[in-house]
């Protein structure tokens, strides 16, 4: 009998997908997976019989000796015997793979319902590897590996970032300026010149018998350009067409995606229909990419399962999922090419449906279990502390401010924990609505603690706050990491005895074996570093307050839904009143003369003034000298009759403190500060504030930084001095700056240009990749597809019902390891 590869791999991966569940964890799902043992040795048997090569054989005895006694053996045997199993197998993978590229090919394209009869359906065809494909082998394989695709799954999930369509190419000669066209034609000329004024450019001039057209590259690999693309051979063009400045007349396109026409290319897949052009990566042709897709969708696309209930679908109008992935991949003759190039096409929708709604499941179930959570405390109080407060505040709160605080204080005196967030731009009056939920806390006789990033920010905090309630009989405290000794060990004892209300304290706070009496709510304040610390982290430790989590990085609305998702949110969205947009400008060192002016006239009017230098260099020492450096000379040379300071995080916490309270009282009218001030800090009285090297800053920390200025009614500006050269990317982010005032414009202008991997820091935010799903471009089916899945789990929690099984498997496969989901399974 011919040893058959496909069984043999399938074979393999059967027994790889219940190692790499166990696996997960560090091991810990190793208890869920009984009679493991039995079925292994089960499937290596199966595997044995399909008689492979001795040293297939070999390998799959070693794991049978491995496996053996598996069942009994205790928890560190057992880890590690899968760690063993998992490499010996990814060995196997790599033995079968090394025959397979001695085979010869297998001919192209199988129909569909001949692979289906020839072998078994896979249990489950996404997570298949790749590798295996009739026609992938090794070198292959690793090319798609680029592109992340190593499964079956992720081929599927690889969308066309555009179409072409070739069933009406347009003439040369009738193409449009000003518009995104695609056409096809011969290269007539290759070659890179110069233009008058010596700069450097890749010409191309590309004919069809109607016309020619110009292609122009100002950036190019010179040798790549020559030898990939030669006179005689035909390309799709696909640009903006535009006319040459000089001439005003020729038609030209820059810079233009170019794809070559191979010259078997003319054949139904590539040409005289709709053809989807795949992001290809070096050595991997469209061509090629286009082909293995295509099999892949033949062979695999109708046996993918549908996860989604059919009632769901069916009232939601959705495609099924094979249909969908067909119709994504190769579009059917009729198919609406502008909605297909839009990502808005049925067949987009459908796909990015699913993806959300899997992602908005993990979430309502998550956050099921905190409304299943019963609250351990009760809030007696009236909240006639907080209304005394009130009346002694110099202002009234916004009414967004007053409708937040109801929202929270309905929230604690519901019968679950509250786990909310807080959002409102810098300078929204966050601090003073939290202070008021603290009181009807304190009221009901329980503890509550508020925890900031920075010392500075605490130390602040707890001025402001002891000012306030002191009179009021609440008793506040501040504890640091700078309190040390003997002193601190009073403190804990203190608050273990319940002899304060407020604690005030940085992050550490939690973390340092701190034991409260009885703590009722916790405050999180700048809370933008994502998934650091959460209800859970609380709840570990033993307690089960409220949370509250306040932000000022601005998140965008969608995106605080999905990272953000089994958070309640409260959005202030309204500023104090009477504060004027601070003015903000892009100032270059030769207009740093003028940016000394504005500042000395803006201090002789009695207002204040933040210098911020960025730490740039590779050493901090360095740095610190640069900052010092600059504060020396300013007070010096241009601001001698001012009183400077400077603030570092070197600085020893009484040092910071001193500073810091000297600025806030006036006593120092410049304050010349590495980002130590970025969040939180609240000094009314400052009102400019000259940033060195903006362009070094990210666009969220700019607006941060901004945020320290124009919190009162004098007009305030925002200096950004910038250094050339300066990347692209840099000028948009500064360039955004000057325009847009609210933080939330920002973010989604920051998530466009940065995207929300890199917006977030994936690893940290706890946001999943998305795959299909765009969160600002998919914006509506995101928000429906949360609704949907949150409905869903109200009505069946745990997803039992049968027609649920589905969601459930898919939930597992997709979600498992990034939400945690205990209590789904
Ligand atoms: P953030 O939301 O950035 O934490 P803060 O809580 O620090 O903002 O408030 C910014 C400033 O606005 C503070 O000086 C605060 O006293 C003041 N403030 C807060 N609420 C109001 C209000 N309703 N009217 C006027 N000023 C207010
Ligand atoms: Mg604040």
């Amino acid at each position: 009998m011919a040893f058959d590869r496909d069984q043999f791999v399938e074979r393999l991966q059967q027994i790889r997908r219940p190692l790499e569940f166990a696996a997960r964890q560090n091991v810990r799902k190793i208890a869920v997976l009984q009679d493991l043992e039995a079925r292994l040795l089960e499937w290596l048997e199966a595997a044995t019989a399909l008689h492979p090569a001795p040293e297939l054989a070999a390998n799959l005895d070693a794991c049978r000796r491995l496996f053996t006694g598996f069942d009994r053996a205790d928890p560190s045997t057992k880890r590690q015997v899968i760690t063993t199993a998992l490499g010996r197998l990814d060995h196997l993978m790599v033995l079968v793979d090394r025959q397979l590229s001695e085979i010869p090919q297998h001919p192209p394209l199988p129909s569909p319902s001949a692979s289906s009869t020839t072998s078994p359906a896979p249990v489950n065809v996404l997570t298949q590897s790749i590798q295996f494909l009739k026609g992938v082998g090794p070198a292959r394989a690793q090319m798609l590996r680029r592109l992340g695709i190593e499964t079956i799954g992720d081929a599927l999930a690889l969308l066309p970032r555009r179409y072409d369509d070739r069933t009406n190419l347009k003439p040369i000669r009738s193409l449009q300026v000003g518009t995104q066209e695609t056409f096809e034609g011969t290269i007539l000329v290759s070659g890179s010149s110069r233009t008058g004024r010596g700069r450097r450019l890749y010409e191309m001039i590309v004919g069809d018998a109607t016309g020619t057209m110009r292609c122009l590259w100002f950036q190019f690999h010179e040798a790549y350009m020559r030898q990939r693309y030669r006179t005689g051979q035909h390309v799709t063009v696909t640009g903006e067409v535009r006319i040459n400045a000089y001439s005003g007349q020729r038609k030209e396109v820059h810079h233009p995606d170019l794809e070559l026409i191979e010259a078997d290319e003319h054949e139904p897949l590539h040409t005289g229909r709709m053809v989807p052009v795949y992001p290809a990566t070096e050595g991997l042709h469209q061509k090629t990419l286009r082909t293995v897709i295509k099999r892949i969708v033949d062979e695999y696309a109708h046996q993918v399962e549908d996860c989604l209930p059919p009632a769901l679908r069916q009232r939601l109008h959705l495609l099924e999922a094979s249909q969908a992935l067909r119709e994504v991949h190769f579009p059917s003759a009729d198919a609406d090419l502008e909605a297909l190039n839009h990502w808005s096409s049925e067949a987009h929708r459908r796909l990015v449906f699913e993806e959300f709604f899997l992602l908005e499941l993990g979430l309502a179930l998550r956050q099921r279990d905190t409304t299943i959570e019963e609250r351990r405390i009760a809030y007696r109080g009236t909240g006639a502390l907080a209304d005394q407060l009130r009346t002694q505040l110099p202002f009234e709160l916004t009414t967004a401010q007053e409708h937040v605080l109801a929202e929270i204080m309905a929230n604690m005196r519901r019968p679950h924990p509250m786990n909310r967030l807080l959002q409102g731009d810098v300078g929204s009056g966050k601090t003073i609505v939290a202070l008021l939920a603290m009181l009807l806390a304190i009221e009901s006789g329980f503890q509550a603690a508020i925890m900031v990033p920075t010392e500075i920010l605490a130390e602040q905090h707890y001025l402001t706050m002891h000012r306030l309630v002191e009179p009021l009989g609440v008793r506040v405290m501040l504890l640091t990491s700078a309190i040390k000794g003997s002193r601190r060990r009073e403190l804990l004892e203190t608050i273990a005895a319940g002899d304060v209300d407020l604690i005030v304290g940085t992050h550490a706070l939690i973390q340092e074996g701190l034991e409260f009496k009885a703590l009722g709510l916790a405050v999180i304040d700048e809370q933008h570093r994502f998934g650091v610390l959460q209800r859970a982290t609380l709840k570990r430790k033993g307690y089960s307050p409220d949370v509250l989590v306040m932000t000022a990085t601005p998140i965008p609305r969608t995106l605080a839904m999905t990272v953000y998702g089994d958070l309640e949110v409260s959005i202030i969205d309204e500023l104090p009143p009477g504060r004027l947009p601070v003015i903000t400008q892009l100032c270059y060192e030769s207009r740093r003369g003028q940016s000394y002016e504005l500042m000395r006239q803006v201090l002789r009017q009695g207002r204040q003034v933040y210098v911020v230098y960025p730490l740039i260099e590779e050493s901090e020492k360095t740095d610190l000298r640069a900052a010092t450096a600059m504060a020396e000379q300013l007070q010096r040379e241009v601001l001698h009759e001012f009183r400077v300071g400077l603030l570092h995080g070197r600085l020893k916490s009484d040092q910071k403190e001193h500073i810091m309270r000297a600025f806030s009282t006036g006593d120092l009218e410049v304050l010349v500060s590495t980002t130590v001030i970025e969040v939180g800090v609240d000094v009314p009285n400052a009102t400019l504030m000259l940033v060195e090297h903006a362009e070094r800053f990210g666009l969220a920390q700019l607006h941060q930084l901004r945020g320290r200025v124009g919190r009162s009614h004098h007009q305030a500006y925002c200096l950004l001095m910038a250094d050339f050269p300066m990347s692209e990317e840099a000028k948009r982010r500064l360039q955004t700056l000057t325009e847009y005032d609210d933080g939330f414009m920002i973010a989604e202008r920051d998530l466009e240009i940065r995207g929300p991997g890199e917006f977030l820091g994936t690893r940290q935010s706890g946001l999943p990749e998305l795959r299909v799903a765009h969160l600002i471009r998919d914006q509506r089916v995101l928000a429906e597809a949360r609704r949907e899945a949150f409905a869903l789990v109200a009505e069946d929690p745990h997803l039992s019902r049968p027609e649920h099984e589905g969601l459930r498997q898919a939930l597992m496969n997709r979600w498992q390891q990034k939400f945690e989901l205990m209590h789904v399974g």
